[in-house]
């Protein structure tokens, strides 16, 4: 049983996460647009066939290549809840490594959004980070 405290605590920082992520996708897709290289959709594809693999749904999503800025994430996702449109938005200063593991990440965030569930931020992002470290280590 979790003291009053303690609960301000944990709804807090679900409060700060969901205000920061919302802005992360807004400051990426303010960067600039680039078009990536072959690999870099290379990495893309492997993900999302290996997101599928592991029983992830994924429906039809647009991506956005930027130039991102040292500061910001990798990788964001804006999801419309009304339309059930999804933009990931990813940097491609990034190594393979480091893009596949974003790139896994956002999907998981898309699966989950487009699976009709409500999670709270704070269990989005446990749930997105447990499924990039299962993966991986496949
Ligand atoms: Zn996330």
């Amino acid at each position: 049983m979790l003291a009053d405290f303690q609960i301000r605590a944990v709804l807090d920082n679900a409060a700060r996460a969901a205000a920061r992520e919302p802005s992360t996708a807004s400051a990426l897709l303010a960067c600039r647009r680039v078009t990536p290289m072959p690999w870099h959709r290379d990495v893309l594809d492997a993900a999302v066939q290996r997101a599928r693999a592991a029983g992830l749904t994924i429906p039809v999503f647009t991506v956005v290549w930027v130039a991102g800025e040292p500061d910001l994430a990798d990788g964001a996702i804006r999801y419309d809840y009304g339309t059930r449109a999804a933009v990931i938005a990813l940097s491609v200063f990034t190594d393979p490594h480091s893009l596949l593991r974003t790139c896994l990440h956002e999907l998981a965030h898309l699966s989950d959004f487009s699976s009709g569930h409500t999670y709270s931020r704070a269990d989005l992002e446990s749930r997105a980070e447990h499924f990039v470290r299962s993966v991986m280590m496949c």
